[in-house]
């Protein structure tokens, strides 16, 4: 028997419990693993608690994330004892997820674990981690550079946003972090930021166009946040789109993009090919301090990830959890 969280929508509504479950009952494909660690992002969260419709067929075990062992695999890359980490690809979605001692998928969706990380420090970064170094790599792609100027993170005492500030900054830019945690400042300066601007500063309608400020964002909240960072943005400024903290909407006009040149990029961690995932992977091996990620770090059982995904979507977690399988 294994372990794992088991969402189920029936006729006692929709609910997410902790079960002891056989292993026929996994799901097919060609890689079994057995998983160390896993981690609760902001999609686990609103999965468990059936706040946006994430998950799309029942049961499932929730989990966009795991790190472990073979222990199974017809796949031709990998055998058993291999180290791997998988981020996305609709698992926790669609297809069982990390939540869960262990996990059936297909081989093609996995990353050799780099050398540099435990399956824990793998969790730590997450696609949380992922995603962060995916927007800094279109950064780069765009042409920034410490020198292009001030760089702008929303969401910064969240995941995505930590581990950007950490990144950026060891990289040498001047972050700016954007927060609605007043009280997470000197956590935030820790992580590397030069300046805290309050959310609340970004969250009014503004005009098509304010003072010139960033040449660099990296933004998880969308709506009207994502659209003051637009209208905010030096000349041939940069943008990431990641996430929508603060909702799907996006209030902007044309002019940041017609008369400052800026350039908006979208980002999705989920189906992104496996190229750029191994990149990102190795960058994260280069360029992300293992004691900064410690610092915003915290372990949970698997018990706990059913509470602390209501504690996440209310703003009470700070930076990023492993749950320990
Ligand atoms: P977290 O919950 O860890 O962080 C989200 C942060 O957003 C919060 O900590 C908070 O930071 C900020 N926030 C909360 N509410 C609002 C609001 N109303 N307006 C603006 N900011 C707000 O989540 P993650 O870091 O895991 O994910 C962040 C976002 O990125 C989510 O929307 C997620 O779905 C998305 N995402 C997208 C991926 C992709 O592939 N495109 C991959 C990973 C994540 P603070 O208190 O400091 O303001």
């Amino acid at each position: 028997m294994f372990r794992a969280i088991v969402i189920d929508k029936d006729a006692n509504g929709y609910h997410a419990g902790l079960r002891a479950l056989e292993p026929v009952r996994l799901p097919d494909g060609d890689v079994t693993v057995r998983v160390e660690y896993s981690s609760l992002n902001y999609k686990d969260a609103l999965a468990i608690t059936g706040r946006a419709p994430v998950v799309r067929n029942f049961p499932m075990v929730p989990g966009i994330d795991l790190a472990g062992v073979v222990t199974e695999s017809d796949h031709p890359d990998y055998r058993p004892g291999d180290r791997v980490v998988l981020n996305g690809y609709g698992i926790g979605e669609s297809h069982w997820g990390g939540l869960s001692q262990l996990a059936r998928v297909r081989g093609d969706w996995l990353v050799p674990l780099p050398r540099a990380f435990s399956t824990r420090q793998a969790m730590a970064i997450g696609t949380a981690g992922y995603t962060a170094m995916l927007c800094v790599l279109a950064l780069e792609r765009q042409g920034l550079t410490p020198g292009s100027g001030d760089v702008v993170v929303t969401g910064a005492s969240g995941g995505v946003g930590g581990v950007a500030v950490a990144l950026l900054t060891r990289l040498g830019y001047r972050v700016v972090a954007v927060t609605g945690r007043p009280e997470e400042d000197a956590y935030l300066r820790g992580l590397g930021a030069r300046d805290i601007l309050d959310r609340a500063s970004l969250s009014h309608p503004c005009r098509p166009l304010e003072k010139a400020r960033w040449a660099g964002a990296v933004d998880v909240a969308g709506g009207q946040v994502l659209a003051s960072i637009c209208a905010g943005m030096q000349y041939r400024g940069v943008v990431t789109a990641c996430g929508l903290a603060g909702g799907m909407a996006f209030p902007t006009t044309v002019a940041p993009f017609i008369l400052r040149g800026v350039t908006l990029v979208g980002i999705d961690s989920v189906m992104c090919p496996r190229p750029d995932r191994i990149a990102a992977w190795r960058r994260l091996a280069q360029d992300l301090d293992p004691a900064e990620l410690e610092t915003m770090t915290q372990d949970i059982a698997l018990s706990d990830a059913i509470p602390a995904a209501t504690d996440l979507l209310e703003g009470r977690i700070r930076g990023r959890v492993v749950v320990a399988l």
